[in-house]
């Protein structure tokens, strides 16, 4: 059996969608799974709406994701004699024809097979008449008249057309540039690509290459066209319901290990499983477990595969993606952010989340901002001499450990006959800024430091 060969064929005419995202992924994955080769070729034919720009962006998105290719990247605007030379062919074997029809004949005879209740089609007018070349005319295949033209597509299962129910499509325009349907073929062949997954936008088209292929005497390879993804609406995926591009979703706080657990579930499943490693995935993927029905979107799910992420990496994975949400001038050294962290993943759900949950550890006591409202509230006379009090027998731990400031607490709270709470809230208040913060309070204070709690404590004191 020859070696699996897949390939990612994306027009640069705009930034990788997660849509496009998940198809390469499916075919990324088959090639990785049977030890074969992924491609990726541009399909930069439309000079007009193709940017070099928006090429640097997919495949700084296919890294970001972690989707490496075999080879040398191939541009279709590179290719142009190549795919010349198969037409010159088809033309030389009688398998393709000179067409001088104006676009507005064609529209006509479209137009006349709609009234005839016929599916509008070029009728064939110059399929016999033996035309060559000259100004403003294209080549057009000879399809087969008669029979049908099948495929079984690894995902929608068995496909048939009627040949009468496709036109001798063009192979060339008139400026001399090839068709994408001819393009593909010659590329997917020559580039020994033997798994075409791709949008089943393009399942229409299928049957149309696979005559190409016939008549090129080439052999065909599988078909497997992936359902789009819908909104929550069922609708199209709109941008408010995440269809942004790739790199959207890393401004997020996205990690990109989740970006592709969550977009390969997305019609794909092993059983209930939700969380894969890359090496599970690239263990278990198959095209047999490719859903047929569209997939919705589901800002919730990925952001609770985010969230799984989060909390299974080390504190150490962690600091340089939440590093990068940081503001600039921050200068906090990686082994405080690594000290933080732990306090953090449990809690948030993205980078940047950890990012803004951690802006009070990043600041020093004299600028630390604090809630006004929960100032006048917590801080009460009351508080001021618990605040005191415990300052200073924090002050006098030598050891300030974990189990040293429970014991200060707890011993604090016994004499006082108080519960938790009478600390709890100005403590935190006073270390926080505010009320509501990740971590316990002796975590708190073990992140900042001996120096940065006693700080804090006396600031607050002082604003009471
Ligand atoms: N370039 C096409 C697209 O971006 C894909 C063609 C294909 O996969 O055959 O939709």
């Amino acid at each position: 059996m020859s070696k699996t060969v897949t390939r990612f064929a994306p027009s640069p005419t705009g930034h990788l969608h997660i849509g496009g995202a998940r198809t390469a992924l499916f075919a990324w994955l088959l090639a990785r799974r049977n030890d074969g080769r992924f491609v990726l070729r541009i399909e930069d034919t439309d000079r007009q709406r193709s940017t070099q720009e928006y090429t640097d962006a997919i495949l700084e998105s296919m890294k970001w994701l972690g989707m490496d290719w075999d080879g040398e990247l191939v541009y279709q605007s590179e290719r142009f004699d190549l795919y010349n030379g198969y037409i010159d062919q088809l033309l030389d074997e009688g398998k393709a024809y000179w067409c001088d029809c104006t676009p507005e004949q064609v529209d006509a005879m479209r137009e006349k097979a709609m009234k005839e209740k016929r599916k509008p089609k070029y009728d064939g007018s110059c399929r016999e008449k033996n035309i060559g070349p000259g100004e403003n005319r294209v080549v057009r295949f000879k399809a087969p008249l008669e029979g049908r033209t099948s495929f079984t597509d690894m995902i929608k299962g068995p496909i048939s057309v009627e040949n009468a129910e496709m036109d001798d499509m063009i192979l060339r325009r008139s400026d001399g540039s090839p068709t994408y349907n001819l393009a593909v073929v010659v590329d997917d062949h020559t580039m020994e690509v033997t798994e075409v997954l791709r949008g089943d936008d393009h399942v229409n088209n299928t049957p149309r290459q696979i005559q190409l292929y016939k008549a090129l005497g080439w052999d065909v390879p599988r078909f497997g066209h992936v359902p789009m993804i819908l909104g929550p609406d069922k609708k199209k995926l709109s941008k408010r319901h995440g269809a942004l591009s790739v790199m959207e979703y890393q401004k997020m706080g996205y990690l990109p290990e989740a970006v592709v657990n969550y977009l390969v579930r997305l019609g794909w499943s092993h059983g209930d499983q939700e969380i894969f490693s890359r090496e599970e995935l690239v263990k278990l993927f198959n095209t047999e477990s490719l859903g047929n029905s569209p997939s919705v979107f589901d800002t919730k799910k990925l952001d609770w595969v985010n969230s799984e992420y989060i909390k299974a990496k080390t504190p150490a994975d962690l600091v340089s993606g939440m590093r990068s949400f940081l503001p600039e001038d921050v200068e906090a050294e990686d082994a405080y952010l690594e000290k933080m962290i732990p306090l953090l993943q449990p809690r948030a759900t993205t980078f940047k989340e950890m990012a803004d949950m951690a802006d009070f550890f990043l600041v020093s006591a004299e600028v630390l901002e604090y809630d006004e409202k929960a100032v006048a509230k917590v801080f009460k006379p009351e508080a001021l001499e618990i605040l005191k009090e415990l300052t200073a027998r924090i002050e006098a731990d030598a050891e300030f450990s974990h189990d040293s400031l429970e014991a200060i607490c707890k011993g604090f709270l016994e004499e006082k006959e108080l519960k938790f709470k009478a600390i709890g809230q100005p403590v935190r208040l006073a270390l926080c800024g505010r009320t509501q913060s990740p971590g316990g309070l002796y975590d708190l204070m073990l992140v900042l430091g001996k120096d940065e709690t006693l700080a804090r404590l006396k600031r607050a004191a002082a604003l009471v």
